[in-house]
């Protein structure tokens, strides 16, 4: 059994939880591969080391101190090895990444210090091998991650370590310099170092005891979502409801990999488990999860005999490709189409836009509806079940929320409705005490 497992920013954030990771760790042998973040925020005012890194290369850019910035970042470390009463020094490394800001080197060589020097300093901590991602994480001239290149390096470097730590978010592109995935990319190289071992679980450790079914800053208390798979993470978190990078999904999915997400400061709980088939598809409440995103806007577009008008659709979605507007949905009535798309991704060409579409198509009447949210109610559970939707329109109803537009995914694992953004609250609670008594 090979665990691949991924601590984040929290996690590692000080010597306290240093020592909860080594614990971790520690208690089941199988874990050998360790993906570390950098430090993050010990508290909600805390800063981050990679923002603060951030700052640093912008002082540096414009020239003026970062000597302030720079200790805040070395005492992180510093004082991590105090209170770990380490017998190890960081210094030189510390003074190569100053001079490094004041030689200009890329942002991504400075944001990836964070991790790397996280990483060296858990591996001596655990004293396990340290692995650089610089490596073994490979980018191809595109800048987009080589697969393939990855794959062999890490087979070989991990053929010859039974355990290792590795730092997350970057690796090198073919120059040989660095490349950072985007923020929070730590995800990711756990996720790729996991199909490069072909390990057997992902484990992502993080701060909260895995998947809800609903946003807690929404809903009061929501449960834990114990099995979820890849396809109804996607639809979820597509709606904006995340535990991870998105990214992340991709290498392990491909391999058919498990994730489970476990909480650091929680370890007894079994997290949530992330799988590409799931055991059941009876889930006791019906829906997995209900997530949602509001800031949507419908543009109704309405003409008799649409329907036999061969490429309508084709030249109203024309329209917005020329604005490089993408759209988020597509419900359509018998003579009406309607696209939802992003406020912010119109707001500026809202009048150009609809002036084009009345060129292209000649509606009868084209209307913009702003300030909608979409709610998706996510289940493999609802396959099975008959009067899902019903009950998401009766606890909706009741809820006073009037429903502006409905759409089931043809895998009838979701429903996607349209409400006001002003219910946008109301109508989750609606839905989720719906399901979950
Ligand atoms: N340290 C990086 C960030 O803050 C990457 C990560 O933590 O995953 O975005």
């Amino acid at each position: 059994m090979i665990k691949v497992v991924k601590f984040g920013g929290s996690s590692l954030a000080d010597a306290n939880q240093f020592q909860k990771v080594a614990n971790i760790i520690k208690s089941d042998t199988s874990r050998r591969y360790v993906v570390a973040s950098a430090p993050g925020k010990r508290n909600p005012h805390d800063e981050k080391v990679t923002d603060l890194l951030l700052q640093c290369y912008k002082l540096a850019k414009d020239k003026r101190d970062i000597a302030p910035t720079f200790e805040k970042i070395e005492n992180r470390y510093r004082d991590i090895i105090r209170d770990l009463r380490m017998d190890y020094s960081m210094e030189d490394e510390f003074a190569g990444i100053k001079t490094a800001l004041l030689h200009h080197a890329s942002s991504d060589y400075i944001a990836s210090r964070g991790e790397y020097l996280n990483a060296k300093l858990l591996a001596h901590y655990l004293e396990l091998p340290f692995i650089d991602a610089e490596d073994c994480i490979y980018f191809d001239e595109k800048g987009q991650w080589d697969a393939e290149e990855t794959n062999r390096e890490l087979e070989e470097l991990l053929g010859m370590h039974e355990y290792a730590v590795i730092p997350g978010f970057y690796g090198v592109n073919p120059d040989g310099s660095i490349r950072t995935f985007s923020r929070g990319g730590s995800d990711i190289t756990g996720s790729i170092v996991a199909a490069g071992a072909n390990a057997d679980i992902y484990e992502n450790w993080t701060d909260v005891s895995g998947m809800l079914m609903a946003d807690p800053r929404v809903v009061e208390n929501p449960r834990p979502i114990a099995e979820i798979t890849y396809k109804e993470l996607r639809e979820l978190s597509y709606m904006g409801a995340s535990v991870m990078h998105e990214d992340a999904i991709f290498p392990v999915r491909k391999a058919q990999i498990p994730i489970n997400i476990r909480n650091t400061n929680d370890p007894a709980a079994p997290g949530t488990m992330i799988v590409p088939k799931a055991k059941s598809n009876t889930v006791d409440t019906v829906i997995t999860g209900v997530a949602g995103k509001k800031g949507i806007t419908a543009i109704h577009v309405e003409k008799e005999m649409m329907n036999s008008e061969v490429g309508f659709g084709k030249k109203v979605l024309e329209v917005l490709e020329n604005y490089n507007v993408s759209f988020e949905h597509l419900p359509s009535g018998i003579d009406t189409m309607s696209v939802l798309v992003a406020n912010k991704a119109i707001e500026e060409f809202k009048g150009a836009i609809t002036a084009d579409m009345v060129k292209k198509v000649n509606p009868d009447s084209i209307t913009l509806v702003e300030n909608l949210a979409l709610i998706a109610i996510v289940g493999r559970g609802m396959v099975n079940t008959e009067g899902t939707a019903a009950r998401v329109f009766k606890a909706l109803a009741e809820a006073n929320v009037n429903v502006r537009m409905i759409d089931q995914g043809s895998s009838e694992q979701n429903i996607i409705v349209a409400v006001d953004q002003k219910n946008y609250a109301t109508s989750i609670n609606a839905i989720y005490h719906e399901f979950v008594k």
